[in-house]
């Protein structure tokens, strides 16, 4: 019989019936080590009995009210955010791309309150991924997500990630702002340099530009930092989080400079979930565990043991994987080999990664993965590849 969901995902075979820390179990009690958190998004893995708990006490109180009224738990992880980033202002939606896209709205409300409203036009990077919704497909223009779907360009530019010639020539008369990965997630696990950064920091000031950093995936202490920014010595004027932000629980938020973030007055955008109390509850209580010095710094432990692990991998077996990339716990594995080939294999053996790229595996470890849960990856990994 052919199934009611739309064939959007493929028909994936593996189901799991619960989840605990770092492992997936299967209806019938097979067990997963699983790097792939939900593509980044449980950064405490599953079932923390902290989030838990508040989503419990949460739930047995209120879920919903609407922004009709207040919310003091988003106020509250809007100061913390705040407090904790070059942001002044938070405005919470529920996913990735709904953050971007408050971004984008963002940067050309920027330019009209100023008068200025052809300055509308917005460049992005190639190989990039900021979502699935229109905008955020225009701004990517990946062939690949846009067939069928474009009407005109929406106002998007490309310049090629990493190629400050070839920003300098998108930018134009018309241009309002920029918006990058500084870690590109599903272009591959690729690090912007940080000398490029600065420059692109450089340009925006000089030509009045917005810069958006997409930190949906490389976010919430992934990279070893709250934000990737802060080691790469750039801050952004908007920033878009989500996955990691609610640990497993839907929620995104659009982060801004003051100066920016007036633009949205009352009125002006809205979401009629973002911000609820059952998503504050959990993102909250995901904040103070994340930011906690002793869990980044176990997180930092546990991610220069994997690469320096991983990097002896790639020399031991040269035929099969060829570089290490990304910094912290987003992790790319490059592959000489076929990456969906050797994730095929690596499930068969039970443990859980994901594609990137054009032949990159991403290793997504939950950022409180242990030592011995490091290890039985490495041994699984090792024992793959030597069979090869
Ligand atoms: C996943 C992702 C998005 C989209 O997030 P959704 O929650 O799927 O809408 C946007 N940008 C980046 C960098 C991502 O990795």
């Amino acid at each position: 019989m052919t199934s009611a969901l739309m064939g959007n995902y493929g028909r994936p075979e593996l189901e799991f019936d619960h989840g605990i820390g770092s492992y997936l179990y299967t209806p019938a009690g097979d067990r997963y080590l699983d790097f792939t958190m939900g593509i980044a998004v449980n950064c405490l893995g599953h079932c923390h009995p902290d989030l838990v708990r508040a989503l419990n006490h949460q739930a047995s109180k209120l879920w919903h009210t609407s922004n009709l009224y207040r919310i003091p738990q988003s106020e509250m992880l809007a100061r913390k955010l705040a407090n904790n980033s070059f942001a002044d202002q938070v405005f919470f939606c529920n996913s990735g791309t709904e953050a971007v896209e408050c971004g984008f709205k963002l940067i050309r409300r920027y330019h009209y309150d100023k008068g200025q409203s052809q300055r509308n036009r917005i460049i992005a990077m190639t190989e990039s991924f900021h979502g699935r919704t229109i905008a955020a497909i225009n701004a990517s223009a990946n062939p690949v997500h846009c067939e069928g779907f474009l009407a005109g360009d929406c106002g998007f530019d490309q310049a090629k990630f990493g190629d400050l010639e070839s920003l300098k020539q998108v930018i134009g008369d018309n241009t309002a702002g920029i918006i990058l990965e500084p870690i590109q997630g599903e272009g591959g696990i690729r690090v912007a340099e940080k000398e490029y950064l600065r420059e692109v920091r450089r340009l925006c000031n000089e030509h009045d530009l917005v810069l958006m950093f997409d930190e949906v995936q490389c976010g919430m202490a992934r990279s070893g930092s709250l934000y990737a920014y802060e080691q790469l010595g750039v801050e952004p004027d908007l920033l878009a989080s989500a996955k990691g932000l609610g640990g497993g629980f839907p929620v995104g938020a659009c982060l801004a400079k003051e100066n920016f973030s007036q633009s949205m007055g009352p009125g002006t955008h809205g979401s009629t979930f973002g911000g609820n109390p059952l998503a504050m509850a959990v993102a909250n209580e995901v904040f103070d565990l994340i930011t906690a010095p002793a869990f980044t710094e176990h997180l930092n432990q546990q991610a220069i043991y994997i690469r320096a692990a991983l990097h002896r991998l790639c020399e031991q077996y040269p035929r099969q994987i060829e570089g290490v990339t990304g910094i912290g716990l987003m992790i790319g594995l490059s592959c000489v080999i076929n990456n969906g080939d050797l994730i095929d294999a690596l499930q068969r053996n039970r443990l859980l990664a994901v594609k990137a790229g054009a032949n990159t595996i991403r290793l997504l470890p939950p950022l409180n993965v242990s030592r011995d849960e490091v290890n039985s990856a490495l041994d699984t990994l090792s024992d793959v590849l030597s069979k090869w």
